[in-house]
């Protein structure tokens, strides 16, 4: 159920500009589309043969999150066990529950995840979110299948005056369609600026991000009863993810699950029957 990608290269509906011109073009035109553009790595710029791809070394430098999983917080488990057909659990979940329902992440934050993302973030790689998504459409397969609507975790203002651009949106939009649930980012909105989580305990993060967000009045009749899958491109400690569930769920949503491209894994967690 929960497998690794067979490919380096993201499936179907997910090939970029570059690829539709060679589509379209034949002989002449197709060459000089190819020699114009090149198909690269997504994490390293090395040459590759479609895009939207890895190079091999980057996919083996990818640490995919596969079966078993921890089936609330999307963690590796360190051994499967029997659970009577219920999903396995990890001990962890089970000391200290998040307010989400269930966790889902391409990766653990290793070099090349971490690479992908800041690639995205920082250097205006915006072209990755497509593909970047299909990979967090196909991780989250399970917890897509009942979402009414994908929740990106909102920017300040400031930040996003910065950036110019969301990535959790542009992550949640490659999903979308990939997957076809709908992004409503307005279910959402960040009320005041936060400091970066970097560098923070745990117990400074969630008092940093208290209260930090809430649902539009406008977005209230909306959110009753429906399943929402918030977006984010890292999830660390979850402090942010947690602040935001709790404001979704307050709002009268039905469930709120999360879909990450990397999230923190320290080691592989023990499963609780
Ligand atoms: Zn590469």
């Amino acid at each position: 159920m929960h497998n690794p990608p067979d490919r380096a290269c993201v499936p179907e509906g997910t090939t970029l500009h570059a690829a539709r011109l060679r589509r379209g073009a034949g002989g002449l035109a197709r060459r000089l589309v190819d020699l114009a553009l090149p198909p690269v790595c997504m994490a390293c710029r090395a040459a590759v043969e479609e895009p939207g791809c890895l190079c091999a070394a980057c996919w083996r430098g990818m640490e995919f999150i596969t079966s078993p999983l921890c089936d609330r917080l999307g963690i590796p488990l360190a051994y499967a066990i029997e659970t009577g057909g219920r999903p396995p659990v990890s001990a962890l979940a089970l000391d200290d529950p998040p307010a989400y329902g269930r966790a889902r992440a391409v990766a653990a934050f290793g070099d090349v995840a971490r690479d992908l993302i800041h690639a995205l973030k920082y250097a205006d790689r915006l072209d990755l979110a497509r593909p970047m998504g299909a990979m967090m459409a196909r991780a989250g397969t399970d917890i897509l299948g009942s979402a009414d609507a994908l929740v990106p975790v909102p920017l300040h203002g400031v930040r996003l005056w910065r950036r110019r651009f969301n990535q959790s949106v542009l992550l949640a939009q490659g999903i979308a369609r990939a997957a076809g649930v709908p992004v409503r980012a307005g279910f959402l909105e960040r009320t005041r600026r936060t400091v970066p989580q970097v560098g923070l305990d745990r117990a400074a993060r969630a008092r940093n991000v208290a209260g930090a967000f809430r649902v539009p009045d406008s977005a209230g009749a909306e959110i009753a009863g429906r399943r929402l899958v918030l977006v984010d491109d890292v999830l660390t400690t979850g402090a942010t993810i947690d602040a935001c569930a709790k404001a979704l769920l307050r709002a009268g949503a039905a469930g709120v699950d999360v879909l990450v491209f990397a999230r923190v894994v320290d080691g592989a967690a023990t499963p609780i029957s």
